[in-house]
């Protein structure tokens, strides 16, 4: 086995912690602070810019949700039920469960996930600094059912990624057909650097103050330890795009509920589903991925977060008549954790090549399942691309990965 390695787990706790807790009070002066700047942003709400397009192909919506490495022992296992009350109470009775989906890659973060969204084993950069080798799904669906953009999501937390997880390398396909890419944290904070720049709060009373507090936070190195990155991938989106986004964290800022990446995650999802309805839609949650930085209090946590997002995830798609009926939601780990004893220092990481970090689980729900059940027969994250591409109507590539029986549009 090559490089394995998350690596984040590599370069220091700092690049990859994001426990997105509250409990950090850098943190939690920074979001109060961003909270007030960002209500002096607020614009009109863009008007009703629901599509009115056709779906393509089966007209079938799919939702891929991965949550980062957590172990079966902290899950799907008899001590583990209790951290996942929403996936193993609500939503277990009707669901498939496979009791063993396996990651038989590299288990790091950005081949993990190209793997699930290609339907080959991908052995790229760790960093997302190269793009997946074969087609992702995004990219089969566009080019093969003549999809436009706004049709195809990815909305993730975790840091690993980049905006290369949207399309391949593929001369054929490429990005001309890959997704939105969106990271909503580093969005956040360019609109507050952008805020900063243009002196945008004038309207604030207490203007100075805040801008002090957040220049202070994004000065100090402080703002790199809130796990936050900017970069200007929010340059990409077009206009519309642009708003949907700034209402959607205006509106998180102010709600002044829990607060972690995922919860912000989870809202800017939401918004693109009522938006823009994507007929394929990548959710990558990764609050869990606090373990890296050696607290398992705050890696169960993010389990639990996990836990109850998907549930209002699912909540979500029953209650949006674009998606209820007709859309086949998957969950999976993108691998395990490392077993405790182990000489890599047990949940912290995901690099020994043990069942503990490959042997994980997926759950299946929606118009796809016929009939709810624990299946046993082990599947691959490959076979997920393909199971999703048929539920599509896209015609089928020549890949590692092959469709699960069981999920059917
Ligand atoms: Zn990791």
């Amino acid at each position: 086995m090559e490089d394995v390695l998350c690596p984040g787990a590599e370069r220091g706790s700092e690049s990859v912690f994001d426990p997105g807790s509250l409990a950090d009070p850098s943190k939690r002066r920074f979001l109060h602070a961003a909270g007030m700047l960002m209500a002096g942003l607020l614009v009109p709400r863009a008007g009703a810019a629901q599509s009115t397009r056709n779906a393509a192909g089966s007209g079938h919506k799919v939702v891929v949700v991965v949550i980062g490495g957590v172990r079966r022992d902290e899950t799907f296992s008899p001590e583990g039920l209790v951290n996942i009350p929403h996936l193993s109470a609500d939503l277990l009775p009707r669901s498939l469960l496979y009791l063993h989906a396996r990651n038989e890659g590299v288990t790091a973060h950005f081949n993990a996930i190209s793997s699930i969204l290609t339907g080959n084993w991908q052995r790229v950069d760790d960093w997302g600094k190269l793009a997946p080798t074969t087609p992702t799904l995004f990219e089969q669906f566009r080019k093969g059912l003549g999809v436009d953009r706004s049709d195809t999501w990815v909305v993730a937390s975790n840091k690993a990624l980049t905006s290369l997880i949207g399309a391949s390398s593929d001369t054929n396909y490429g990005p001309a057909y890959g997704a939105n890419v969106v990271f909503p944290k580093q969005l956040m904070l360019t609109a507050v650097v952008d805020a900063l720049r243009n002196g945008r709060s004038a309207n604030m009373a207490d203007r100075s103050k805040v801008e002090a507090e957040l220049e202070s936070a994004m000065a100090g190195s402080n703002y790199e330890g809130l796990g936050w990155n900017v970069f200007d991938a929010s340059d990409q989106l077009d206009p519309r795009v642009r708003a949907t986004i700034q209402n959607a964290i205006a509106e998180f800022v102010r709600s002044g509920g829990p607060t972690s990446g995922d919860e912000l995650t989870f809202f800017m999802t939401r918004e693109i589903m009522r938006k823009f309805a994507p007929q394929v839609l990548t959710v990558a949650f990764s609050d869990v991925e606090a373990a890296h930085f050696g607290s398992y209090s705050l890696h169960m946590s993010g389990i639990k977060t996990a836990d109850r997002l998907i549930y209002q995830l699912w909540q979500e798609i029953e209650a949006n008549p674009d998606y209820k009926g007709q859309t086949t939601m998957v969950v999976l780990p993108e691998f395990g954790r490392d077993p405790d004893g182990s000489s890599t220092n047990g949940f912290f990481n995901h690099r020994a090549n043990t069942e503990s970090t490959r042997d994980t689980w997926m759950m299946a729900l929606g118009a796809g399942v016929d009939k709810p059940q624990t299946i046993e027969r082990p599947i691959r994250h490959i076979d997920i691309c393909p199971t999703m591409a048929s539920l599509l109507g896209c015609p089928l590539l020549d890949a590692q990965g092959r469709k699960i029986a069981e999920i059917r549009g």
